[in-house]
């Protein structure tokens, strides 16, 4: 645990960190591979998540502390190999209990990143599949995050960017001559989707990057590694993923 995490854990109630142990080892597949030691720094980075994000969503649907913690811990996940644990700009996120859609279009959503309201989508029954289907590289949570957390980089200073901006542009270069494949649905390890631009690749390749860490893998090492050198994990090593 670094400095920061040691200090929020002072703060935090035995039993808040008891409840959230329970909920990830029930829903999270990544945190229940983790050994001991990185189990009690993924529960203060969860708790921290929480505590400094607004969660809400529409009136009657009630949204309860397990599916705040559910949604918290992809957040955690995709960062726990970096500096960056909590969300400065959209740090309010809304949950609805159905797929929704704009006014503008005729498109129904399972979750999005708005960057006119600042916040973030999403869909409860699409993050509970999610989670509850762990292998097929499909997580709406991860995904969305992934967006917020390119997002944030963008608009940092380059002396405070939470990802390394050599291992980003090395991504960037491999993910660019990908493109064109993945849109074709010729690179099969990704859905075409991913192919739409370098965005939605981005928050896809970290779908299958957690879900599918061997068969990403096998498939394009050199792509995978340059993905983790971004994350700066490997889920693979399930128990020591940093
Ligand atoms: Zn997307």
């Amino acid at each position: 645990m670094n400095a920061k995490h040691t200090f929020v854990n002072l703060f935090l109630k035995r039993s808040s960190k008891q409840e959230c142990h329970i909920v990830l080892s029930r829903w999270n597949t990544y945190y229940e591979a983790l050994s001991e030691k990185h189990k009690k720094t993924f529960v203060v980075r969860t708790l921290l998540f929480l505590n400094t994000t607004d969660f809400d969503s529409k009136e009657g649907f009630e949204l309860t502390l397990e599916m705040k913690l559910v949604i918290s811990s992809a957040f955690v996940q995709i960062t726990f190999g970096l500096k960056q644990d909590v969300l400065r700009i959209f740090n309010t996120i809304f949950v609805t209990p159905t797929s929704y859609k704009y006014a503008s279009r005729d498109v129904f959503f399972n979750g999005d990143v708005n960057t006119v309201t600042k916040r973030v989508n999403l869909s409860w029954p699409a993050v509970e599949k999610g989670f509850i289907i762990t292998n097929d590289g499909l997580n709406i949570a991860i995904h969305e995050f992934a967006h917020c957390l390119i997002i944030e980089n963008t608009k940092r200073s380059r002396l405070s960017k939470n990802i390394n901006q050599n291992d980003l542009n090395q991504w960037k270069d491999i993910a660019t001559k990908k493109l064109p494949l993945i849109r074709e649905g010729k690179y099969k390890i990704f859905r075409n989707y991913g192919g739409t631009n370098l965005m939605e690749l981005f928050a896809t390749t970290l779908e299958t990057f957690f879900e599918q860490p061997h068969e990403f893998y096998s498939y394009a090492p050199t792509f995978y590694r340059t993905t983790a050198k971004v994350l700066k994990q490997d889920p693979r090593n399930g128990k020591n993923p940093k």
